[in-house]
């Protein structure tokens, strides 16, 4: 799989490589790192979630393509940036939502989530999990693509204003589904935060975000 990743991207490809999948990823995680032996040859470790196993090889290929194009852009010149297993990739990402499945949907997040849905999505966004987190002020919400869930610090829960606003943020990235392969968190993109800006009392809301004890804005969101 690694020799037809390669060849795909590179008229010549200097590195070995290897695939591992495990089960201490989240859902269609994946991740890649490049290792020189003391002879100064590069390998490059490719880790998978488990659940990228059973996926057909040529999604498998576009992916790794991707990892390697990530990891190698300073180091090595592609004869290619985009390739059909690329494309299908993306394609594969962006429907992955429709095979999680639904079984953790918490009760009172699902009234803010419906209530938000209603208000500002025209009720278009498909239903997600929605599961409490930690109590925590740093992450206040995230959305992990590949289970497709929404999780909400507990410490929003007497808060309905917040609490709607953080499921709102999250839903846009469900909206947006912007996704790249091994990165750890999804951009905020100019449309992303066009589209944020649109909640009801925005500057008030995001001000009283600011003030939640031991809030840095920069480590508010986790995804
Ligand atoms: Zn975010």
């Amino acid at each position: 799989m690694i020799l037809e990743a390669s060849s795909g991207l590179y008229a010549q490809f200097p590195f070995q490589g290897d695939i591992t999948y495990s089960g201490k990823f989240k859902p269609y995680n994946a991740n890649v790192r490049l290792l020189k032996n003391s002879f100064g040859e590069g390998k490059l470790f490719f880790g998978l979630s488990e659940e990228w196993e059973p996926v057909s090889r040529e999604i498998q290929i576009g992916l790794i393509q991707e990892l390697m194009l990530k990891i190698l852009r300073r180091r090595l010149k592609p004869t290619h940036e985009k390739t059909k297993e690329i494309e299908l990739y993306h394609i594969f990402m962006r429907k992955i939502h429709l095979a999680a499945p639904k079984d953790h949907v918490d009760p009172a997040l699902l009234e803010s989530f419906n209530r938000v849905n209603q208000k500002y999505f025209n009720e278009l966004i498909e239903l997600t999990n929605l599961r409490w987190g930690d109590e925590s002020y740093r992450n206040l919400g995230r959305y992990e693509y590949g289970s497709d869930t929404i999780t909400v610090s507990r410490a929003l829960a007497h808060d309905a204003e917040l609490l709607d606003y953080v499921i709102y943020h999250e839903m846009l990235h469900k909206k947006h589904k912007y996704h790249v392969a091994g990165q750890k968190s999804m951009h905020h993109t100019k449309a992303f935060k066009a589209d944020e800006a649109k909640f009801e009392n925005y500057a008030e809301v995001e001000r009283r975000l600011g003030r939640l004890p031991s809030t840095r804005k920069k480590m508010r969101w986790i995804f």
